[in-house]
C-alpha cells in the first residue's frame, strides 16, 4: 500500500538563501489547498529537497487535485517507503509491481541515490533489484528505452521509496512569495490566464472588474464571478473589486469621438485600477493583452493607454499566439466559461472604426470635456467587493 506521497518542487532549490521562505510558503500553500478540497489537516514533512505527505492508511487519489494545483510543485509521486536494505527495496519493487492495474510485459529499474553513505551505486542497485524482479514476476522482460512501466527507487537518507507514477504539478513559485497584483478580469479568454500566469510566478492577485449595468448583464457579471472562482481553486480566494463604470462609459460617449472610445475607456480603467491597487498594497497591474489581436492592443495605443499611471503593467500574454493562450485556458478550466455568450461592457460602447494609432494629445484633449477626477473618484467609491472562496460560499461587502 503506498503510505506517502513524494512531492518535487524543482525551482526553489535554486533559490539561494530564499529556500527556507519559499519552502515554508509551499508547505503551507500545500495545506490550505488541501484542506479546502477534503476538510481534513493533512501530514507533512520536509526533507532535504523533497517533501512527504503522510497517507495514514488513506488512499492517495484524494490529494492529487490539490497537489496539482499549488505552484511550486513540479510533480508527485504516491510512493511506498522502505528500509535501506537491498533486499527490503526489492520486495517493495515486487509489490509496486504486483499492484499496478496492468500486468506490463517490459519495465526497466532507475534508481537515484542522494544518500552516498548507502554502500551499493545506483547501476548495481538497479541490476539487483531488476534481477529480483525477472526471477520473481512472470513473463516478464527488460526495454531500457521505451518500457510499459519504469520501476523508480530512490534512495534516502533515512529510507528508501519505491514508485511507478510520476504526476505533473503545474510548477512556477508558490503563490505567495511574490507580493501582490491588480488583475484587470474581463469576461473574455485572455485575462484569466494573464492572472493564472501571474500567479504562477507566485504574485497573489486581486481582481477588478469594470460593469456596465444595465448595458451589461447580471449573467455577464456572473460569469466574470465564475472565471475569479476558477483561478480561486488555485490561491484558496481571490476579492474581485466590481467598478461601476457606466457612467464613465456614457460621459465619453457623449462627448467625445468615437474612434477614440476604447482607449479613453482603457486609460479610466487602468486610471481606476490604480487606485484601487494603491488602496490594497498591490503593486502593479495585469493585463491579458496581446499584441496586434484587437484595435486596442497596437504599440500605439498600448502606449497612449499605459501614459496615464505610474504602476507598472504586467502582460504576460504580449507576445503569445491564440492557440497558446487557448490551450492554457483549456487546462485551467477557464476556457469553456469564456466562451459563453455574455456581451462585456465594451461590446456595448463598439464604435464603428476604433483609432488603430490613437494620438496621446488626441486622448489628453478629448479628456478635458469630462470631469476625469471626479469620475474616477466616483467609481472608486462606489466599488464593491466580493470575495470569492475556491470552494466554500461566496462573502459579499463593501471596502
Ligand atoms: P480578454 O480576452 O481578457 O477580454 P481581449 O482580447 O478581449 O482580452 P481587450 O478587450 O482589448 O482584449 O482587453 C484588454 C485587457 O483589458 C483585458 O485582457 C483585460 O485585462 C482588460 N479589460 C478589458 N475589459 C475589461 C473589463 N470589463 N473589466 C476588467 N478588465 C478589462
Ligand atoms: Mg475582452
Amino acid at each position: 500500500m503506498y503510505d506517502h506521497i513524494l512531492i518535487r518542487y524543482g525551482e526553489l532549490a535554486l533559490k539561494g538563501k530564499n529556500q527556507k521562505t519559499f519552502l515554508n510558503q509551499l508547505v503551507k500553500n500545500i495545506k490550505e489547498l488541501i484542506k479546502s478540497e477534503t476538510g481534513e489537516e493533512p501530514l507533512i514533512e520536509t526533507e532535504q529537497g523533497r517533501i512527504f505527505l503522510k497517507l495514514n492508511g488513506q488512499s492517495p487519489e484524494k490529494y492529487y487535485e490539490p497537489l496539482k494545483k499549488a505552484f511550486g510543485v513540479l510533480s508527485f509521486s504516491p510512493v511506498r517507503k522502505t528500509e535501506l536494505d537491498m533486499e527490503a527495496m526489492q520486495k517493495t519493487a515486487l509489490e509496486e509491481m504486483l499492484a499496478l492495474d496492468k500486468k506490463p510485459a517490459t519495465f526497466r529499474v532507475t534508481v537515484r541515490r542522494p544518500n552516498k553513505r548507502f554502500p551499493v551505486k545506483s547501476p548495481q542497485a538497479q541490476k539487483n533489484i531488476g534481477a529480483f524482479l525477472l526471477r520473481n514476476y512472470s513473463g516478464l522482460k527488460v526495454d531500457l528505452h521505451s518500457p510499459d512501466v519504469e520501476v523508480f527507487v530512490e534512495i534516502r537518507y533515512d529510507a528508501a521509496y519505491v514508485y511507478t507514477r510520476k504526476i505533473n504539478g503545474p510548477g512556477g513559485l508558490p503563490l505567495g512569495t511574490g507580493g501582490k497584483a491588480m488583475l484587470l478580469l474581463s469576461g473574455g479568454l485572455d485575462s484569466p490566464v494573464a492572472g493564472w500566469l501571474t500567479m504562477k510566478r507566485g504574485v497573489v492577485i486581486e481582481a477588478v472588474h469594470f460593469y456596465s449595468y444595465p448595458y451589461t448583464s447580471e449573467r455577464a457579471k456572473e460569469k466574470v464571478l465564475d472565471l475569479a472562482r476558477v483561478l480561486a481553486q488555485f490561491a484558496g480566494e481571490i476579492k474581485v473589486h466590481i467598478v461601476p463604470f457606466t457612467r464613465i462609459q456614457e460621459s465619453i460617449s457623449e462627448k467625445c469621438y468615437d474612434s477614440l472610445w476604447i482607449t479613453l475607456m482603457r486609460r479610466f480603467m487602468f486610471r481606476i485600477a490604480e487606485r484601487i491597487a494603491e488602496k490594497r498594497n498591490a503593486l502593479a497591474l495585469v493585463t491579458g493583452e496581446n499584441i496586434g489581436q484587437v484595435a486596442s492592443q497596437t504599440i500605439e495605443s498600448i502606449y497612449a493607454i499605459n501614459r496615464v499611471i505610474h504602476t507598472p503593467v504586467l502582460r504576460p500574454l504580449i507576445t503569445m499566439d491564440k492557440e497558446e493562450i487557448m490551450n492554457i485556458a483549456r487546462n485551467i478550466n477557464t476556457y469553456d466559461i469564456s466562451i459563453r455568450p455574455y456581451e462585456d461592457c465594451c461590446t456595448v460602447f463598439l464604435p464603428k472604426e476604433p483609432k488603430t494609432k490613437p494620438k496621446l494629445e488626441a486622448c489628453e484633449k478629448a479628456e478635458e470635456l469630462l470631469r476625469v477626477e471626479e469620475l474616477v473618484q466616483d467609481a472608486v467609491q462606489n466599488t464593491e467587493v466580493i470575495t470569492i472562496k475556491g470552494k466554500a460560499e461566496d462573502q459579499f461587502g463593501y471596502f
